[in-house]
């Protein structure tokens, strides 16, 4: 039913072994294979026939294929995506009381090219891939069937999408809703699903937030990156002495503000960048018994790995030169091209460069609605390391 896609002699050997990608050096790109318009769903077998499962193709793409389902001539349509709703729903509603999480996770989820966030009524969708985006309306049908939002969100905006020879968009695909409450770790937030970052809100960090919330009481705690304030809010709902949060971005810290006050805290909302204003805390001697970093990513391309390394060594240097002794250093990459072990080196190079020893009490990623594919290890992105300093 669907055309085939064959593999070269001897390739597809993570695919064989039930891994979802296949590059483009690994397919037999012959007339055929680069007449199929991008994003068309193919069944993929190996040189020998051996058939891979169904998936789609983008020749353009240095992922060729995403696989979908391990069995050749799969239906595509509304029931798939029923099928797939509703397996990451029966994860979800087994972790939280409430429907706030990140619904879908793309290959973790066996929907490559999506995320979902999930608030209440609200769905906040992200397409990534010329596939999946052929896919939307039966998508947006099985939505439907399956959860009946209120609201479906279309933040189809990332950058990543050129890649995949995919403009740029934000609609409402149903409904329609910019500032919406977020429930997390039993506080209320509030974020802009339609012109906040991503989503609108960091689903990823909830654990490692109320981590930091259970060191916080009584210490004063310094936020940095703090985007809508997920951190610095719930230290101070937990009793910390002092907070203080910094982003560069005022619609953020405008939102912030809002939630703090939503939650009865009041924290300190300062707009600076990051490495000036460590600095500047530094000379002026100040310090904080907590200093939480959640930087942007730093290395956002595999070429970018040696500077954005750097500028991980820098950030844990500067922050840790403004943690008071005994105090909590909470450092966090979300960059997919950089791997646990040397962001784990940069850091700890980075603390000894500040003249602090340092012991790691905590290494965590992110929350478990962000399953990871077990064959791609290198999807689970988020890093987050907690030191206690001397
Ligand atoms: N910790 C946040 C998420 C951080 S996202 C949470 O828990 O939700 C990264 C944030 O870094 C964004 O809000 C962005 O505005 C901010 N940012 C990026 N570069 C910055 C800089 N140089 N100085 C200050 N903030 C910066």
């Amino acid at each position: 039913m669907h055309p085939t896609l064959k593999l070269k002699p001897k390739e597809g050997r993570r695919a064989r072994a039930g891994a979802p990608w296949i590059f483009s050096n690994e397919v037999q790109m012959d007339g055929a294979a680069k007449a199929l318009p991008a994003g068309c769903i193919v069944n993929v077998a190996g040189d020998d026939g051996t058939p891979l499962g169904t998936g789609y193709f983008n020749a353009k793409s240095l992922i060729s294929v995403r696989l979908l389902d391990p069995a050749s001539d799969t239906v595509i349509g509304t029931g798939f995506f029923v099928r797939r709703l509703e397996r990451a729903l029966a994860i979800r509603t087994a972790l939280y009381a409430k429907p706030f999480y990140r619904l879908i996770h793309a290959e973790g989820d066996g929907l490559p090219g999506l995320t979902i966030d999930r608030f209440a009524d609200t769905l906040v969708a992200q397409i990534t891939t010329a596939g999946m985006e052929r896919l939307l309306d039966p998508l947006l049908a099985a939505i439907e069937k399956a959860i009946q939002p209120v609201n479906v969100i279309l933040r189809n905006d990332t950058p990543s999408r050129a890649l995949e020879g995919l403009d740029t968009y934000v609609r409402s695909a149903k409904g329609d809703a910019a500032r919406i409450a977020v429930e997390e770790n039993g506080l209320r937030y509030f974020a802009d699903v339609a012109a906040g970052q991503k989503t609108g809100w960091y689903y990823d960090q909830r654990d490692n937030r109320a981590f930091m919330a259970t060191l916080a009481g009584g210490r004063s705690v310094l936020d940095t990156y703090c985007y809508t304030g997920g951190f610095g809010i719930a230290a101070a709902k937990s009793g910390a002495a002092e907070t203080v949060c910094l982003d560069s971005s005022e619609p953020a810290l405008a939102i912030a503000s809002e939630s703090a006050a939503a939650n009865g805290v009041s924290c300190k909302f300062v707009k600076a960048d990051v490495f000036e204003e460590l600095e500047r805390l530094a000379a002026a001697k100040e310090s904080f018994d907590i200093v939480i970093a959640d930087p942007p990513p730093f290395v956002r391309a595999r070429k970018d790995l040696e500077p954005g390394a750097k500028a991980y060594r820098k950030l844990a240097r500067l922050a840790a030169a403004v943690v008071a002794p005994r105090g909590f250093l909470f450092l966090a990459s979300c960059s997919h091209n950089i791997a646990l072990e040397r962001f784990a080196a940069e850091c700890a190079a980075g603390i000894s460069r500040s003249g602090r020893s340092a012991a790691l009490i905590r290494q965590a990623g992110a929350g478990a609605d962000h399953p990871v594919h077990p064959m791609l290890p290198e999807t689970a992105y988020l890093k987050a390391l907690v030191y206690a300093l001397d």
